[in-house]
């Protein structure tokens, strides 16, 4: 696909009230409402974060999905992207027309402008998105107290399973699902907000991009505090137990799972649905970062965890 054709099809992708000018001039024009900017950015590098070998379609959700997991866990609604597209001479006009049409159906999905970007020639195949959201209410990671329930969406380890399967050609399904079509928490993160403001209680709140076990590490170190986990009360993601010698590594330290870690008071986690949220432990003075098993503790700061490029 030419350059000029690709920019085309983008400009057919849905726009966002409150962005003036879209793709098309030098740069967009965007008048928020007057809500606190949100501003995320991600970038997915082949070999690094993706094979070619996957659903290029499924790239461009993710690309877009990953994003909005960062405004989902700060209680933002997304505004606009913009995209930096580093391509390869060898790249097919097959694989950036399924990645295009990946990322508009997420743009469709979650009402996200794609307003503008950028398109060069790269060694790589190097895909970057910046996403501009709002809120009324911003998130922090920080703002838990002691004595706080620690409070998770979903399933773990669900996306590395979903790695390891595809690499070695086993089709889960389900599994595969979960490492390529992210599902940003919107809903939850409504929820966790709604909830606490009706108790009028604080609330904090990220995503576990970089694992489960990093995520607590990271909610521990902004409110220098510790944290006591229920191995058991971790939710696992359907499928592992197929897997006995991966499952806790993937569930701990896989990431990618894109859930929600919340810290928030045990009257305001007991109101939660427990379909949708799974209270997992407690904030602790102490600064010991456990997770236990019957058998087994795991001393967070004993190891490095979760995936960190440097
Ligand atoms: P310039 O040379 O002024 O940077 P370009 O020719 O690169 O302009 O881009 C023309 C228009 O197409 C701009 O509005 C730009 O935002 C948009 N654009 C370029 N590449 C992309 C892309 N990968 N995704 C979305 N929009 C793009
Ligand atoms: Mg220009």
């Amino acid at each position: 696909m030419h350059e000029d054709s690709l920019i085309a099809r983008a400009r057919q992708f849905p726009g966002h009230p409150e962005v003036i000018l879209g793709i098309g001039d030098d740069a967009a024009l965007l008048k928020p409402s007057g809500q606190t900017l949100v501003w995320a950015v991600d970038t997915m590098v082949e070999n690094t974060h993706f094979l070619r070998a996957m659903p290029a379609a499924e790239i461009g959700w993710k690309l877009l999905a990953v994003n909005l997991s960062d405004l989902a866990a700060m209680n933002a609604k997304p505004i606009a992207a913009l995209l930096s597209l580093g391509v390869p001479s060898d790249i097919s006009p097959a694989w950036l027309s399924a990645f295009w049409d990946g990322l508009e159906q997420a743009c469709q999905t979650y009402q996200v402008a794609l307003a503008g970007g950028d398109t060069v020639r790269s060694s790589e195949l190097h895909l970057s998105l910046s996403v501009l959201g709002q809120s009324a209410y911003p998130i922090q990671r920080k703002g838990a107290q002691a004595g706080d329930k620690l409070v998770v969406t979903g399933s773990f380890g669900g996306s590395a399973a979903g790695l390891y399967c595809f690499q070695h050609q086993l089709a889960r399904l389900e599994l595969l699902n979960r490492h390529w079509h992210p599902i940003p928490r919107f809903k939850e993160a409504d929820l966790l907000v709604a909830e606490s403001e009706r108790q009028k209680t604080h609330l904090a709140l990220l995503d576990t991009s970089d694992g489960l076990a990093r995520s607590l590490q990271l909610i521990c170190q902004s409110n220098q505090l510790g944290c006591l986990v229920n191995g058991y009360a971790i939710p696992v993601q359907n499928g592992l137990a197929e897997f006995p010698t991966q499952a806790q590594n993937w569930v701990l330290n896989g990431g990618e799972d894109y859930e929600l870690l919340a810290a928030l008071p045990a009257s305001t986690a007991a109101q939660l649905d427990p379909k949708l949220f799974s209270i997992i432990g407690t904030l602790t003075t102490e600064l010991a970062q456990l997770i236990q098993y019957s058998d087994q503790v795991i001393d967070l700061q004993q190891n490095q965890w979760g995936f960190q490029h440097f």
